[in-house]
Order: structure tokens, then sequence, then C-alpha cells
């Protein structure tokens, strides 16, 4: 398969708190499914929050907001049979139904689990401590909440294995759905 015509677009949606490894998972598939000969595109929460969504704050209603622009230029891609790896802490169950609404069938969302004390000793981009401080506020964890999924339909637990690890399954969960 070497032709993005032949490839099914889909749309794989990573969740989780900030640092749990979303975004670490999403460029190392990407980099799998492209050896594989796929063509995959990431979206990040943290991009989007720079660019097209920096009119947005961290309210409950932006971070909506911030979920439906995200699920809509993911279905455009979808629409265009693109691989898209989405990566959002997406924190309400509400938002993730929200994102599984626009996007539909071809959606498949994975929770990228773990703990926030492990979160906050990686505090990989130094926010946790400016929310422990209040230099940020509505932080994710820490004075936002996040709402664990009940019955996720898959989850990664990222603070016991490699985040080579994680992709891989990720990957095998995914792979049978990438058939036309
Ligand atoms: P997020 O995108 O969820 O905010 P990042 O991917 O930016 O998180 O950061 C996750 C950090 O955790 C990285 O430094 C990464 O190397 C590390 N890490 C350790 N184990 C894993 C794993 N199994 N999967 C993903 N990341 C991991």
């Amino acid at each position: 398969m070497n032709r993005i015509s032949d490839q099914k677009g889909m749309v794989v949606w990573l969740y989780g708190l900030s640092g749990a490894g979303k975004t670490t998972i999403s460029l190392l598939l990407k980099q799998m499914l492209e050896n594989d000969g796929f063509f995959a595109v990431c979206l990040d929460g943290d991009e989007l929050r720079s660019g097209i969504n920096k009119d947005l704050t961290f309210t409950e209603d932006d971070r909506e907001e911030n979920i439906r622009r995200a699920a809509e230029i993911a279905r455009l891609m979808l629409q265009n049979n693109i691989i898209t790896i989405c990566s959002f802490i997406t924190p309400l169950q509400k938002h993730r139904a929200l994102a599984a609404g626009i996007i539909g069938e071809s959606y498949t969302e994975v929770f990228i689990e773990c703990p926030l004390d492990v979160c906050q000793a990686r505090d990989v981009k130094g926010l946790y401590k400016k929310a422990r401080t209040n230099q940020i506020t509505h932080f994710t964890g820490i004075s936002s909440g996040f709402e664990a999924p009940a019955n996720p339909e898959l989850i990664i637990h990222t603070a016991v294995e490699s985040p080579a690890e994680s992709m891989e399954k990720v990957y095998q969960h995914i792979a049978p759905l990438l058939k036309r």
C-alpha cells in the first residue's frame, strides 16, 4: 500500500493528563504508520492552542470549543482519507462524546493513563509547577477536573512501560481498522 488514495482515514484520539504521554506516543505512532506506507498527521492540543485556538482560555466553555474545533479539523482530514492522531487532554466525558459525535464511526479513542504524581514528577513543560504556585489557573488535575473514563475502549499505562511499548499497543489496536 503506497498510494494515499488507497488508505482508509481514521481518527485516533489520545486523551489524558498533561505529561501522560499523548504527544510522545502520537509522534512514534505517526512514524510507525509512515514506515508502513500510511500517511498520518498529528493534531496536538498545544499547537492548536498556540495558533488556531489562541483566542480560547481554559474555562469549561472554552475547553469544549477547543475540542469542537479540533474534532472538526480531524473530520476534514478524515474526509481526505488521512489518518489523524489527536492529542488533547479532553478532560470530561462530554468532551470525548462531542469529538466522537463530530467525527463519527472512524473515531477511536485511547486513554493515555498516568498517575497525577508521575505526571507532576515528569513536568515536561514546567506547567505543574506553575499550576501549584497559581501562575496558571484552571490546570487539569490541579485546579480543574479530569474525569477518568468508566469503560475505556483502550487504556495505556505509561508509568509502567516505555514509550515504544505504549505506541505498539495503540498500533496493534488500530491496525485492523486501517484495512479498507
Ligand atoms: P502529553 O502530550 O500527554 O502532555 P508528553 O508526551 O509531552 O505528554 O510527555 C510525556 C513524557 O513522559 C515524555 O517525557 C515521555 O518521554 C515520558 N514517558 C515515559 N514513559 C512513557 C510512555 N510509556 N509513553 C509516553 N510517554 C512516556
